[in-house]
């Protein structure tokens, strides 16, 4: 039986291409079960989770949490808001309290970049990353790509521009790991002050006009900007941001070729696209919240079966 190279997903940087090949057929299976009637299967039903959130989240926390019931785990749910870490309580500390509760696997979304690594080196559980400040968010690319294989038949080989705010983003790097791992050309675009500088030795091409990158693309995820880690500004208004580097039906309709757009969510409505294209056909955005399930059923049992074992 195949099975994962990991015993943690703590970003798309720790994963080979069987990995990303493995998580993608289990979730083709996982994505027929959740459009049956019945959506549960009992698979998980001696495993339990605790989805620790020190940051908020609408979908990731959502999907997760629906994930992890259809699957039919036992499920704990903890949001930094209303714990004792405000009490001064450590990282270490807050999880050992948790898993002496016997729980086997943590879904950790923490503000700091490398929290989740450094949770697996030092707790006996499965850690899975559901986003750690800046660095990785490896479930939505994932999910992203999965979306991406569904709506174009194949990952390889496709022109895909990320766009936006490159330099705070989880979802652009993880984005650019996993695509770069399965064959993908892969750009960035957007205001030259959030683009890291050697974002290139990545394999990366960039390119600061939009028009000339759309044209180049077959899909375009589109970010939002994250105003919360910014502490000064890096362009000078949002309505001229909007004019570089926004996407309206005009401009999709003044390209050579019809190109398929992505947004992870939340959309900001009339800053990086226009609501006409957010709920165009040509917008794939709700489908890749649906697979998101499929694929956080996916690792969850992947990862699970290891403990099992
Ligand atoms: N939801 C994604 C994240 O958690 C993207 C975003 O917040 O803009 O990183």
């Amino acid at each position: 039986m195949s099975e994962l190279s990991v015993n943690h997903l703590l970003g798309i940087k720790y994963l080979n291409k069987n990995d990303i090949e493995l998580i993608f057929e289990t979730a083709d299976h996982f994505k027929e079960v959740i459009n049956r009637p019945i959506k549960k299967v009992p698979s998980l039903r001696d495993i339990t989770i605790a989805n620790l959130f020190f940051e908020n989240s609408t979908r990731t926390k959502l999907s997760f949490e629906l994930a992890e019931k259809r699957l039919s785990a036992d499920v704990i749910n903890f949001s930094a808001s209303q714990s004792s870490v405000k009490k001064g309580e450590t990282l270490i500390d807050t999880v050992n309290n948790i898993l002496s509760m016997k729980v086997d696997m943590v879904v950790m979304r923490h503000p700091n970049p490398g929290a989740s690594v450094f949770l697996s080196q030092h707790v006996d559980a499965s850690i899975i990353n559901a986003g750690d400040g800046a660095h990785e968010h490896p479930t939505q690319a994932l999910l992203d790509s999965y979306s991406i294989r569904e709506k174009l038949g194949e990952v390889k080989g496709k022109n895909i521009v990320i766009v936006g705010d490159i330099l705070h983003s989880r979802v652009a790097l993880s984005n650019i790991y996993a695509l770069k791992l399965q064959g993908a050309n892969v750009m960035v675009c957007g205001p030259k002050t959030l683009i890291p500088k050697h974002i290139d030795k990545l394999g990366v091409k960039v390119e600061t006009n939009l028009h000339k990158a759309l044209n180049w693309c077959d899909v375009a995820n589109m970010l939002r900007v994250q105003n919360e880690r910014m502490e000064i500004s890096y362009f000078p208004s949002t309505r001229e941001y909007t004019q570089q580097f926004g996407v309206n039906k005009t401009l999709l309709d003044s390209l050579d070729k019809e190109i398929t757009i992505m947004h992870p969510g939340p959309i900001n409505r009339g800053v990086e696209i226009t609501s006409d294209v957010a709920d165009s056909k040509q917008a794939i955005i709700l489908d890749q919240v649906q697979n998101g399930v499929a694929i956080r059923m996916a690792v969850i049992y992947l990862l699970a079966s290891k403990i099992k074992q």
